[in-house]
């Protein structure tokens, strides 16, 4: 059975289950060794930024083992500062990783290796296998996900070095640093209208690009038109 909440999904036992790991093909880890001896956890959290690690900090002041295994690759690995987390608004996302590992790591229990998991299997009731790519294999009780996902960028020339800078999918995120100036909205599907009424708040002139797209439906063209005349 799958349970869970955001991006960090709880395994718990079901026969027979095994997991590929395929979640970060960028990531490179084949040259990491990891350091940690111990073998045997209570848990193991595969993923180790925002997520993984308040999820492993619980587990570390239950007091239980848990070791975390991360590839290094957040997905917020493109922006200069993240936003909206209270206490660390502005922080650089790479600074807030560090102030949680460092936090986590001071719990006797706690253990951060790098490396990518490729394998994950379900032997028996409690008992569970990570294996890295680097071929080490850790054991734990249970398995916590929290990888993150992965963004598919548009093929379009320019965007991908952008992205995280200019180029964003969260307003809430950083819409009020890019306050004001001119905003376009890539057309995707009708969805594409809802983000238009969103950025609303945050520039009055937010231009909807067909990216080519003929698919552009009356409805959506009078609905827009409505937004407008009632601005
Ligand atoms: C450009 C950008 C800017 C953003 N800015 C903000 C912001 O300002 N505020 C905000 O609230 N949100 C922001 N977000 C959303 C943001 O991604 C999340 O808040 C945050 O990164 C989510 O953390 P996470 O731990 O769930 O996932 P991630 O940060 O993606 O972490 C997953 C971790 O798992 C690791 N991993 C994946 N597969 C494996 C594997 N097989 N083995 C081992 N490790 C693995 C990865 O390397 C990564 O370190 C932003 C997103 C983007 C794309």
């Amino acid at each position: 059975m799958l349970s869970g909440a955001a991006s960090t999904i709880m395994l718990t036992s079901q026969k027979g289950l095994e997991i590929i790991m395929n979640n970060d093909p960028q990531a490179d880890s084949s040259s990491i060794e990891p350091k940690v001896e111990q073998r045997q956890f209570d848990v193991i959290v595969i993923g180790g930024n925002f997520a993984g690690l308040s999820a492993a900090l619980q587990i570390a002041r239950t007091r239980r083992p848990v070791l975390v295994i991360d590839t290094g690759k957040p997905r917020n690995r493109f922006a200069k500062a993240s936003h909206g987390f209270l206490g660390h608004d502005g922080r650089s996302p790479t600074q807030i990783a560090q102030i949680g590992r460092e936090q986590l790591l001071q719990y006797p229990t706690a253990h951060y290796v790098e490396g990518k998991a490729i394998r994950a299997e379900r032997h028996q009731t409690d008992s569970f296998s990570v294996e890295l790519e680097s071929g080490t294999t850790y054991q734990s009780k249970r398995i916590v996900l929290a990888m993150g996902v992965m963004d598919h960028l548009p093929d379009i020339p320019g965007l991908a070095e952008r992205w995280g800078k200019t180029v964003n999918s969260c307003p809430y995120c950083h819409g009020y640093e890019l306050a004001g100036g001119t905003w376009g909205v890539l057309y995707t599907g009708e969805a594409s209208l809802h983000q238009v009424k969103l950025m609303l708040d945050w520039s009055d002139n937010v231009v909807l690009l067909s990216n080519g797209s003929d698919q552009i439906s009356d409805g959506v063209r009078a609905d827009l038109t409505s937004m407008v005349e009632s601005l």
